[in-house]
């Protein structure tokens, strides 16, 4: 009998770009469902993976299928799995944790040292069809719309952030404005922030935040931003610093508008190592400073459906492009300009 194939995005070699292939659809374990993409949208991770920079060549193993932001329809479910059956609506948490480590074992498995993320270290949703192992698939609420059923991981990144401390009735300050600074300002709009500022280097993004609900949305190329927003607080600073940019300035600028006591909940990724002025920034501000990384398992996939069903986030603004995932070459050429929104692709060709 003739393998039954579905077409996927695959890193085929350590170098530049990726192809689109016929690969077999892979069958599920008994813990694991196989879904059927409906759509799937591009991090900025995955156009490091496309470009093959230092950290893709560091991590990546060609020949590989990338994606990890999607929604989808189960198809078929493992021998044990009984929570989901085919025809459910789902998307999942793509960071797979191990589950024995001390983190784990300690309630904190999105910090997992031996974590696996589809996408990335194994097939992901770049395709018809994507296995994930149970544990890890989280049913969509039918009062959620599909093109924001599709981009729940990145939306999680910022509630993590947002809600990693006190945010009703504080001043915030998100220091870079991409798709998830862009989204960390809808979730703290909905939390009932007081004075948002956004700052950002790219006007089409410093446009899109004031859309998103930012008070102001400045641009440190023009602006002493830091100036600005003591001279809005009274001279206090803000209340709340969500770093979003992994920009150096930006974070300097972003400690420098903390006031003391304040909150510093950092996402940004810097590629190198960022000096630090420790003493006035943090030790003499009593500054409680946050690393940040993924979504908690599952409580911020619980706070995010009760902000996403009883409609309290408007993310329409982030949505433009609606590719089929044959058009990868010009969804990567568009992301890269800076221009784009959350570019969504229809791997199984059904648009809503
Ligand atoms: P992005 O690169 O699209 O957004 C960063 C934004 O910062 C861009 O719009 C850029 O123009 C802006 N910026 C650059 N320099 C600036 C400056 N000096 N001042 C103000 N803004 C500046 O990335 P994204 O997808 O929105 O993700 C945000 C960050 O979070 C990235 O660094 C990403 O690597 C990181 N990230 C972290 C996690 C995590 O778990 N910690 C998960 C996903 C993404
Ligand atoms: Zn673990």
């Amino acid at each position: 009998m003739a393998v039954a194939t579905m077409k996927a995005l695959r890193k085929m070699r350590p170098e530049r770009g990726a192809q689109l292939e016929s690969v077999p659809i892979p069958t599920p374990g008994p813990t694991e469902v196989l879904v059927r993409v409906r759509a799937a949208s591009i991090c900025g991770t995955d156009l490091h993976i496309y470009g093959w920079d230092r950290w893709s060549a560091s991590r990546i193993h060609p020949p590989m299928t990338f994606g990890h932001e999607f929604c989808g329809t189960v198809d078929k479910v493992g021998s044990e799995v009984t929570s989901v059956k085919p025809g459910d609506f789902v998307s999942a948490e793509m960071h797979v944790n191990c589950g024995h480590c001390r983190p784990c074992r300690m309630g904190q498995p999105h910090v997992c040292q031996n974590v696996k993320i589809i996408g990335i270290d194994k097939d992901g949703c770049f395709a018809e069809f994507v296995i994930i192992p149970i544990r890890n698939i989280w049913k969509i609420d039918p009062a959620i719309p599909e093109h924001y059923a599709a981009i729940l991981d990145p939306l999680g990144n910022a509630v993590h952030t947002v809600l990693a401390g006190e945010i009703a009735a504080r001043n915030v300050v998100v220091t870079g404005a991409g798709p998830i600074g862009l989204m960390a300002i809808a979730v703290a709009r909905a939390c009932g922030s007081a004075m948002i500022f956004a700052t950002e280097v790219n006007p089409h993004r410093r446009e899109l935040a004031k859309k998103m609900g930012a008070d102001e949305a400045l641009d440190p190329n023009q602006v002493d931003v830091v100036a600005r927003v003591l001279e809005a607080t009274d001279g206090a600073g803000v209340d709340v610093l969500l770093e979003m940019s992994g920009n150096p300035t930006a974070i300097h600028q972003g400690f420098q508008m903390l006031r003391p006591g304040g909150r510093a909940s950092l996402l940004g990724i810097p590629k190198d190592p960022v000096t630090f002025d420790l003493v006035n920034d943090v030790i003499f501000k009593g500054a409680t400073v946050q690393g940040i990384y993924g979504r908690k398992m599952f409580e911020t996939w619980v706070q995010m459906t009760e902000l996403l069903k009883h409609g309290r986030l408007n993310l329409e603004p982030l949505f433009k492009e609606r590719l089929p995932l044959e058009q990868f070459a010009d969804a990567f050429s568009l992301l890269e300009s800076g221009e784009a929104g959350k570019i969504l692709f229809y791997p199984n060709g059904s648009q809503k």
